[in-house]
């Protein structure tokens, strides 16, 4: 009743600053369900075009795929729609329990408890194991849902350079008085695909007494030789303490998340976690779906064999062509370009060409690193991925970028 016109022109005055400096997001609409091929309209209001998506986190090809679809229609009939309660209330099912059961199992840990989402998972676990006492030691490029996790716990907070293991083992040392320390990593970075070193970090963790947490979201069900993860991929399968995840990305692309590692630390996120004392778990259909994922997920690996072998062919593709890569082997391949303005650019032409590929730049990523941010799943099929390479060389082109260095990028559009 109070908002004024003096309030409205306030936010109105924030918006278009947003608008002004190019940080202003436009949202896609997208008509057919999650896929390799979708329809997409854009600009808003504009008629529908048959793209290849080359930008979601949908790695493994799940968020469509007819037995999870069909496995979330059984959950609905048999289960119901939602729950109406909060976990501890009257808001558990068997199947929650079963699905806390498989996670286990799948990503080799003590125990697990789910959540809303990973966002929740990691907003709920610091506080509800660590006090004042404690101290969170966390590399300086996690996920800002890691981030404002950290901030809700009283814990005292330092941080090491990214991946640099000297760094770490010197506020390992800075802090040894503390009654427990936590080292806290993504497991893969999202935003340059490059993973955190798990084994060096394990035997850090060894040998100062620190537990070990990673966010495994851009590596659960596809990183590893059976697709459990980085800690399968670097040999420390077991050894983790902490393990959150999400179900939004691989395992699926619904949604939820969970917490999964030590019993005890387990059973202090059921007794103390605020997201999952105070927010409804996962719906039932989805419980169902993730369930079917992970069943699929365990009795075969071609589906992740089907994303490396994809991700080859397109880092060697877009290497061929002449494009500067960020170094890596996870299906996340950033195609720098450097220049915010080019980024968009070339976004935008790719679309004309029928590629979905956001640009991305500051602050989502470091000012002077633009870049379209590819990611490979077991959903396309190498004619996508031929189809989306003849798009990016034929922009590239355009552009006059392949073949070229960082330098004489950067020497053409600035940075
Ligand atoms: C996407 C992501 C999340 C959030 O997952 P949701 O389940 O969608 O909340 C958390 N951490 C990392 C590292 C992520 O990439």
């Amino acid at each position: 009743m109070a908002y004024s016109d003096k309030t409205r022109g306030m936010y109105n005055g924030i918006l278009s600053g947003l608008q002004e400096a190019g940080l202003f997001k436009q949202e896609r609409f997208i008509h057919s369900p999650q896929a390799a091929d979708i329809e997409v309209e854009f600009p808003s209001g504009s008629s529908l075009k048959n793209v290849i998506n080359i930008c979601a986190n949908n790695y493994l090809g799940l968020s469509s795929h007819p037995d999870v679809v069909k496995a979330a229609h059984e959950g609905l009939d048999s289960r119901g729609y939602g729950m109406s309660s909060v976990r501890f209330i009257c808001g558990t099912q068997d199947i929650h329990r079963k699905l806390e059961q498989m996670v286990t199992e799948f990503l080799d840990t003590e125990d697990t408890i789910l959540f809303p989402s990973c966002m929740d998972a990691n907003a709920g676990v610091f506080e509800a194991v660590l006090t004042k006492d404690d101290v969170m030691i966390s590399d300086r490029l996690v996920h800002a849902s890691i981030i404002d996790g950290i901030r809700l716990c009283s814990a005292m907070h330092d941080t090491f350079k990214h991946s640099d293991m000297d760094h770490l083992e010197s506020k390992l040392q800075l802090h040894h008085d503390r009654r427990l320390k936590m080292v806290i990593t993504d497991g893969v970075f999202s935003m340059d695909g490059d993973t955190a070193k798990l084994d060096e970090m394990a035997a850090l963790c060894e040998k100062y007494d620190a537990l070990l947490f990673i966010d495994d979201s851009h590596a659960s069900g596809f990183i590893g030789k059976k697709g459990r993860g980085t800690h399968e991929k670097y040999g420390i399968m077991g050894k983790v303490d902490v393990i959150t995840t999400t179900f939004g990305k691989g395992l699926g692309g619904a949604s939820g998340g969970c917490v999964s590692g030590r019993k005890e630390l387990v059973e202090m996120c059921r007794q103390k976690a605020r997201p999952y004392l105070f927010s409804n778990t996962i719906a039932p259909p989805v419980v169902a779906g993730v369930i079917k994922v992970l069943e699929i997920l365990s009795a075969t690996t071609e589906r992740r064999d089907k994303l490396e072998k994809n991700t080859e062919f397109w880092r060697k593709g877009l290497t061929e062509a002449g494009f500067v890569l960020k170094e890596g082997d996870t299906p996340i391949v950033p195609v720098m370009l450097f220049n915010a303005k080019l980024s968009q650019d070339v976004s935008r032409d790719l679309y004309q060409e029928g590629v979905y590929a956001i640009g991305f730049f500051f602050p989502v990523v470091p000012q002077g690193q633009a870049r379209i941010r590819t990611q490979i799943s077991a959903g396309h099929e190498i004619h996508h991925l031929e189809k989306a390479l003849d798009a990016f060389t034929k922009v590239g082109k355009k552009y006059n970028i392949l073949g070229k260095t960082k330098q004489e990028i950067i020497e053409m559009y600035g940075m």
